[in-house]
Order: C-alpha cells, then sequence, then structure tokens
C-alpha cells in the first residue's frame, strides 16, 4: 500500500507549524489509540500512520528533507524503523501514561545496523560493489533460531495457552477498558524453551562477522546514507532482520575537489601558454579531456568542461569540472629564459588595473 503523505495523514497544510502539528496529534491520537478501539485493525493502522507522520513532521531537519523528496527511497531512512511501539512510546511520551507492557504480534525484528564505509572519489562518482565485513547477531546455526537444545523443541507456554498474550482490565485515560499485554512467562512468544541451545544459551542468535557484498550508487556524499535492506541484525528466536545503513567518508583526491555535484581541478598554465593560447590536455574522472586555452587567458579564469562532474544520486545527470586557471610564474632561469625576459621588460609597460580577482572568476562560473 503506497504511504500517504504525511500532511494529509495529520489534516495539517504544509505551512502548519509546531503547535498546530501538536495540536492535531493529540486529537487524532486519542481517536485512534488502540485501547479505545479494541481489535480494530484499520484503526490500529491509523494509530501508527499518525505516529510516524507526527514523528517526522515535527523534527525540522526529517521535514525539510520529506518536503524536498517525499518518501522517497534513501531521502527518508529514518523512517523505515517506525513500528507500533515507536507510536506507543510517541503516544506516551505526549500523554504522560506509564509503558504498559503490551502483546508483541510475532516475533521481535532485530536492529538496524550503522556502518561507516571510507570509499574514493572514483567510488563516489561511478559507484562500485564492496565485499564488507558486519559484525552482527545472526540466527544461530546450531537450532536454527530456535533456542532450543538440536533434538529438543520449545513447547507451548502454560500460562498463555500458546496465545503469548495476557487480558486484564485496567484502568487507562479512556476509563476502564481491557488491556492486552505480552506474557510475562513467554514474553509474548507463546513457546518456552526448556532446554536451551548450548551454543546459543537459549538466544537464538549468535555472533558473527558476516561478509556481504554491497553496492554504491554513483554520486553518493558523505551526507547520505544507503540502506541495504535485511542486512541488520537477526531478531532475537528466528525474528526478521533489521537493516543496515550505510555511511560514507570520501578520500581526497590528487587532482580533484569535490564541490556537490562539480570537480574542481586548478589547471597549471606557463605563462607563454597563457599568454598565446595553447591546445592542453587536461585530466578528468574520466581519463584526458583536451582543451583549447584562448590566447590572453587571465589567472583565476574558471573554464568549464561539461558532463564530467558527479552524477546526481537519484537523477544520474552529471555536474561538470571546472578548471581554474592558475599561471605558474617561473623562479629559476636558465641565462637564455632570463634574456627573452629581458627583452620583454620595458617594452610593454605597466599592466593594467587587475579588475577581477580568483573569487570572482569562481562565483560567476558557479553561478553560470
Ligand atoms: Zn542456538
Ligand atoms: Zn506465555
Amino acid at each position: 500500500m503506497p504511504k500517504r503523505d504525511y500532511y494529509e495523514v495529520l489534516g495539517v497544510g504544509r505551512d502548519c507549524g509546531p503547535e498546530d502539528l501538536k495540536k492535531a496529534y493529540r486529537r487524532l491520537a486519542m481517536q485512534y489509540h488502540p485501547d479505545r478501539n479494541q481489535g480494530d485493525k484499520q484503526a490500529e493502522e491509523r494509530f501508527k500512520e499518525v505516529g510516524e507522520a507526527y514523528t517526522c513532521l515535527s523534527d525540522p531537519q526529517k521535514r525539510q528533507r520529506y518536503d524536498a523528496f517525499g518518501h522517497a527511497g534513501d531521502g527518508m531512512p529514518d523512517m523505515g524503523g517506525f513500528s507500533f511501539d515507536s507510536a506507543f512510546d510517541l503516544f506516551d511520551m505526549f500523554f504522560g501514561g506509564g509503558r504498559r507492557g503490551r502483546a508483541r504480534s510475532g516475533p521481535q525484528r532485530g536492529s538496524d545496523l550503522r556502518m561507516n564505509l571510507e570509499i574514493t572519489l572514483r567510488e563516489a562518482v561511478f559507484g562500485s560493489n564492496r565485499t564488507v565485513e558486519v559484525p552482527r547477531a545472526d540466527t544461530c546455526p546450531e537450532c536454527s533460531g530456535s533456542g532450543a537444545e538440536p533434538g529438543t523443541s520449545p513447547v507451548q507456554c502454560p500460562q498463555c495457552n500458546g496465545s503469548g498474550q495476557v487480558r486484564r482490565a485496567v484502568q487507562s485515560i479512556f476509563g476502564q477498558v481491557v488491556n492486552v499485554t505480552a506474557c510475562s512467562r513467554c514474553r509474548g512468544e507463546g513457546r518456552i524453551v526448556e532446554r536451551p541451545c548450548r551454543s546459543c544459551r537459549g538466544q537464538g542468535r549468535v555472533e558473527i562477522r558476516k561478509t556481504i557484498e554491497v553496492q554504491i550508487p554513483a554520486g553518493v556524499d558523505e551526507d547520505v546514507q544507503v540502506r541495504v535492506a535485511g542486512e541488520g541484525e537477526a531478531g532475537p528466536r528466528g525474528g526478521p532482520r533489521g537493516d543496515l545503513y550505510l555511511a560514507f567518508r570520501i578520500e581526497n583526491h590528487p587532482h580533484f575537489t569535490r564541490r556537490g555535484q562539480e570537480l574542481i581541478y586548478e589547471l597549471p598554465v606557463s605563462v607563454a601558454q597563457a599568454v598565446l593560447g595553447d591546445r592542453i590536455t587536461v585530466p578528468t574522472i574520466d581519463g584526458e579531456h583536451i582543451l583549447d586555452l584562448a590566447a590572453g587567458t587571465q589567472d583565476g579564469r574558471v573554464i568549464r568542461i561539461s558532463g564530467m562532474g558527479v552524477p546526481h544520486v537519484r537523477s544520474g545527470r552529471r555536474g561538470d569540472q571546472l578548471c581554474v586557471v592558475r599561471v605558474v610564474i617561473p623562479t629559476h632561469l636558465n641565462s637564455k629564459e632570463r634574456k627573452l625576459y629581458e627583452q620583454l621588460e620595458g617594452r610593454t609597460g605597466r599592466p593594467a588595473e587587475v579588475r577581477k580577482g580568483f573569487f570572482d572568476h569562481l562565483k560567476e562560473a558557479l553561478r553560470g
């Protein structure tokens, strides 16, 4: 089912301020709270949806990203793990209700993992496949995650007769309601292990170092996170895996400095090349590129090579390379060179005023 727009979920406008957001959340969370809508699956879903929408929109950073990218993929990695538990926690935070034991439905999901990868600028531009080693909790191979010693199996919990739930009448802010809580004996799992597996001590999980292949998309930057679904930690007793999130640090490159989607290169030229013009070979991240330097090129001029920059991580459209001309003044002259410069001196007169500095050139190029 496609996710509904968060503003629509809360019934507020796009310019809604924090106070109105709170009010909208309060009203809807009260209306759809499961204690008030016993067994109503739709209300339950709405309760979670309202919590998720509020969690996103009440955080200025998340809201900004949501406004820019919507629910699209890795634009919103943080909302991936929003669960019913998160919705209840938010509600309890708002209304000050103590956290009550709640029945979990099915096995618990494993935690998400985060990992930092050091990558080269080339990898950031073209993407790559990497083999990484992830230290994580994995399903125990001895008992296949059941937690029971091989040859035995978990038995039905005698306290809840396998339902994992205990029903109890309690006072809540809605008056007396029947509260369904997780069975304390089996912790909601409905089954108990009589003889725990020796290799995982009944946990169903063991710590391992897992080698996996990950794909680094072209265009990633240090503020982009990539989600690798289902490569996080295994849940206890055979629960589903969490996700793995990759963050990146990009190594410095000897030639290029990255600025968003642009690659900046300082292009050294001799005095004669700058004066007379020349055809020169320039490095790009794709390989060599031939550039025609115009006669009379000033120091600091910026020459744009289009399409040789960093691709946009979503659209794949590539930025440009900017070559900043650096006229290199010779410091050691042989006698012949010295003579030639001496001949020039006195004939050319004083140079005209400097009209533009390096920063003006760069600003102009970045605007263009
Ligand atoms: Zn085991
Ligand atoms: Zn039980």
